[in-house]
């Protein structure tokens, strides 16, 4: 695989992004890449876009710099897509479509082929952040950059966990640690820790899940007036379908929470069985084998509906 650094030769501006609603893979692969090249291309304009980052990542060197801004016209020379497609880039997806050269770098099943005029797309890979640390002249690397990496793949992988930890992974994030960050707290500050609002939210979804499908599905809706009570957004609810996956004999978790009106932002895990990138993906979404969302119009009893019927056809094939 060719070095990121051969695809960015004789360019002045580079425009970096992810996806909306930046998670820690999202965020850690943007950042690690966007502090590799600032240092190898110190001549460059190297500019990352995200919407604004947790409280949690503020330990990523540089996350001060992210640009959460994008109403300057500006034609970049290169911009970078990563763990993602361009069309869930919100707003930097005019960056996108304007760049004279555009690259993509992804690990989601959902885009097999890449968006970009180059694409370093692995679905085997564990996360956005792997394929990135493959992209970099080791020579290069340094501590915060080598520390942004690992928070991606830590999230992504739920503190190497889920199936898609391979030996490769583990060989990646024993070379990141040797740069001497401290891992453990990292892990314990970005992943693990939950603020009160968050356990309560969390307490509440799990109080008032219910389960179908003879035990095999779990679902959970959050509805705006109970986040606006507990006061919390969106990236509070992050581990909440994760938790409802853990339930015995549960096949598949639904949580959703309503975005508008008559709509839904719902994410999907499963334990095998189920493709929930295929779920996702047939309501117009995405993601992964066990990892998958999708945004749905309509009712919640609408989009449960219609999810599980999906589901219960996988589960009947
Ligand atoms: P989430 O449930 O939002 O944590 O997402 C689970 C996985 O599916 C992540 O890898 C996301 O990047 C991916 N994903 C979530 N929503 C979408 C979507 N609308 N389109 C494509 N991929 C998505
Ligand atoms: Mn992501
Ligand atoms: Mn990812």
């Amino acid at each position: 695989m060719k070095k990121i650094l051969e695809e960015l030769k004789a360019t002045d501006r580079i425009a970096i992004s992810g996806h909306v609603r930046p998670d820690g893979d999202c965020i850690g692969s943007c950042m690690g890449l966007f502090l590799y090249l600032k240092k190898a291309l110190p001549g460059a304009e190297v500019e990352v876009y995200l919407e604004k980052p947790a409280d949690i990542f503020s330990c990523i060197k540089g996350i001060e710099h992210v640009k959460t801004d994008c109403s300057a016209d500006i034609c970049y020379d290169v911009c970078i897509a990563v763990d993602t497609v361009s069309s869930r880039m919100g707003d930097a997806e005019k960056y996108f479509n304007t760049a004279k050269k555009t690259i993509n770098i992804d690990h989601h099943i959902s885009n097999a082929s890449g968006c970009g005029m180059v694409n370093y797309v692995n679905p085997q890979a564990s996360s956005a952040s792997e394929l990135v640390y493959e992209l970099l002249e080791e020579e290069l690397i340094d501590e915060p950059i080598a520390k942004a990496i690992y928070i991606g793949m830590v999230h992504d992988t739920g503190v190497f966990q889920y199936s898609n930890t391979t030996p490769h992974t583990l060989e990646v994030a024993a070379k990141l640690i040797s740069y001497g960050f401290d891992f453990s707290g990292l892990i314990d500050e970005t992943f693990y820790e939950k603020t009160y609002v968050q356990n309560q939210i969390l307490g509440r979804a799990l109080l008032e899940s219910i389960v179908f499908m003879d035990g095999k599905c779990i679902f959970s809706a959050i509805d705006k007036k109970t986040m606006d009570f507990y006061k919390v957004v969106p990236k509070d609810l992050d581990g909440i379908v994760s938790q409802l996956r853990t339930t015995r004999g549960v096949e598949c978790a639904i949580f959703m929470y309503q975005t508008g009106q008559q709509e839904y932002k719902v994410s999907l895990r499963s334990n095998g069985r189920v493709d929930v990138a295929k779920v996702a993906s047939y309501f117009g979404g995405g993601g992964h084998v066990r990892a998958a969302g999708c945004t749905m119009q309509g009712t919640y009893h609408d989009c449960i509906n219609n999810l599980s019927l999906q589901i219960e056809r996988q589960l009947e094939a």
